[in-house]
């Protein structure tokens, strides 16, 4: 008898193993390495991982196995989108509701953004500073509790006092206090190591910095500089021991060439960023991360009355229009470019229209693809996992009605989501 049961459960396991093996026809597969665009694949995927890609379509022998015909469809690695704020959406009431939101209701909003996210085909996404709850958004989409993106997570942004970052900007003095390193604001290269290595025990996956000021803070300059090299350097050189990258958010240019001395692995925005600053870049393997959706965003709710407070609307009106041209200078003259939205400063879900700000910008629309998949995996140590189809890789796997090197704005209407080899959309 107890044989038997042994047996059964052997074969149950047997089943549900192949049970859990689906057959992907992709009638167009972009392979994001090559920039090539694949006829008639078959995808394997088994468990969380693809298997196996095959010339052809190729039907199962075995019965159970499932079938996903997206033979009209072209099918993709999941996007990577390198700047997210998954905790929140910038509207009217963002200043207020930092009084009185509590942790709890900042989780219930999360989990909506991130949900919206990952049904754009956004199957990761670098976190670029929120309040900690973006931590814990993190685990619970780790653990399957909440569906979501991948996320890479710096927790809480570093900044100076006063600085883009800093939480208390604009308060009342009563509730101002003055936070140290432990809520991420620093003033010295003591200061700077030990905010790092309290994001590393918060949890955190990556360190940013608000090396300029920045739009959307109550603070009068977008675009001085707030850290001296020594604090940006004492950041890096930290960070690095934790094995964590920093992304330095910066407008001006003197703040930016300061970010990239000191040592950081990407520049948020770029605003302001000179030719010189484009070519130490280069030298440094430094990437540009555009976030052209959030110029035009905020350059367009700076013109309605009251949407912000009143000393962001001219850094909004003078910033945000800056952002795509300094985006296609930066491309032209050879900077590498990780595709990053700063979604929450516009609505979640909205990620994919940078795709088409940057082919209007004129980077070929297979490139922005490929930064936004194999160039944003290799800069998160992940390019033998995420960002391409291939034997091995974990499956993220998206598709497209349209070929988006004729038609990019298909890239907003993604129809099939699977991550970690998980269908969470299939239209
Ligand atoms: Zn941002």
């Amino acid at each position: 008898m107890k044989k038997i049961v042994l047996c059964c459960l052997f074969l149950m396991a047997f089943h549900s193993f192949f049970a859990q093996t689906t057959y992907i026809l992709a009638g167009k597969l972009i392979d994001t390495k090559s920039g090539k665009i694949k006829t008639k694949q078959t995808i394997v995927v088994t468990k969380n991982k693809i298997a196996n890609v095959i010339d052809g379509y190729v039907i199962p022998r075995d019965a159970k196995a499932k079938v996903i015909d997206l033979k009209n469809k072209v099918v993709m690695p999941g996007l990577i989108d390198m700047h997210v704020h998954i905790e929140n959406e910038f509207g009217p009431r963002t200043r207020l509701e930092r009084y009185i939101l509590d942790e709890a209701d900042i989780a219930f909003n999360s989990v909506g953004f991130a949900k919206t996210t990952l049904l754009k085909g956004f199957t990761t996404v670098r976190d670029l500073g929120g309040t900690g709850v973006n931590i814990s958004i993190k685990k619970a989409i780790d653990a399957n509790k909440i569906p979501g993106p991948r996320v890479f997570t710096a927790g809480k942004a570093l900044a100076t006092t006063g600085g883009h970052a800093d939480p208390t900007n604009g308060s009342r003095r009563v509730i101002v206090g003055d936070p140290g390193p432990k809520e991420g604001v620093v003033n010295s290269v003591e200061d700077a190591k030990k905010a790092v290595r309290q994001r590393y025990k918060n949890g955190a996956d990556c360190i940013k910095i608000t090396a300029t000021g920045g739009v959307l803070s109550v603070a009068k300059s977008g675009d001085n500089p707030q850290f001296t090299i020594e604090e940006v350097k004492a950041i890096c050189d930290t960070a690095k021991d934790y094995g964590m990258h920093v992304a330095a958010h910066a407008h001006g240019d003197e703040g930016m060439q300061r970010a990239i001395i000191g040592g950081v692995k990407t520049i948020e925005h770029g605003t302001y960023m000179s030719e010189a600053t484009m070519d130490l870049m280069k030298k440094n393997d430094v990437y540009l991360v555009p976030t052209i959706t959030a110029g035009k965003e905020v350059e367009e709710k700076a013109k309605v009355k009251g949407y912000y407070p009143a000393i962001v609307v001219p850094k909004a009106l003078a910033v945000g229009p800056q952002i795509q041209g300094t985006f296609a200078k930066a491309y032209k003259r050879g900077v590498g470019i990780a595709f990053g939205t700063d979604a929450g400063v516009f609505k979640h879900g909205n990620n994919a229209k940078e795709f088409g700000y940057m082919v209007e910008a004129g980077m070929p629309a297979m490139e922005t693809i490929q930064s936004a998949t194999v160039t944003n995996a290799k800069i998160l140590k992940m390019d033998d996992e995420i960002g391409q189809v291939k034997k091995g890789f974990y499956a993220d796997i998206i598709a497209v009605n349209d070929d988006p090197t004729k038609n990019i704005d298909t890239m907003e209407n993604v129809v099939f989501v699977m991550k970690n080899g998980t269908v969470f959309k299939q239209e």
